[in-house]
């Protein structure tokens, strides 16, 4: 007989409609070619949708956690956030020079690069990302100098 049954379509296809598998007692795979190709773009299909739906919420969930907290800490200590700010820059004219040089300060990129990959799982992080990340770190370094300084 040279025709073989497909369990997934339930169709008798002549044995050229399957392909060639030595896994099985007849040499031929369990469905029919046409089965096979539309399963397989089937699970393609869902199987990316997923990993993507799955990170770009987690993204998001992530981004919008950091941006409340950091609103909400700018917004109970915008005064100071802002003194700190304009002292810092008044002391360090030259700051965006330094800063462009990088190994000057010692928030490398390398360190920053590590930070920002919870919001950057894959793939390269703009070096807009590395230079925000930088002078908020910066900035928030600066306030808790400038707190101590009001606690001793
Ligand atoms: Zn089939």
């Amino acid at each position: 007989m040279r025709m073989k049954v497909c369990p997934k379509c339930k169709s008798e296809l002549p044995k050229k409609s399957f392909n060639q598998c030595a896994r099985y007692a007849d040499g031929l795979s369990w469905w029919c070619k046409g089965c096979n190709r539309k399963f397989s773009a089937e699970w393609y299909a869902n199987n990316c949708n997923r990993q993507k739906s799955a990170a770009h919420s987690y993204r998001n969930a992530n981004i919008e956690k950091v941006r409340e907290s950091r609103a909400k800490y700018y917004q109970d200590h915008r005064d100071k956030i802002e003194a700190a700010k304009r002292a810092w820059y008044k002391k360090n004219p030259d700051f965006l020079n330094t800063y462009e040089s990088g190994h000057r300060i010692n928030l490398s990129d390398r360190y920053l690069k590590k930070l920002l990959r919870v919001f950057v799982p894959h793939g390269e992080i703009p070096p807009s990302l590395i230079e925000a990340k930088h002078l908020q770190l910066k900035t928030y370094r600066l306030i808790k100098e400038k707190m101590n300084e009001q606690h001793t």
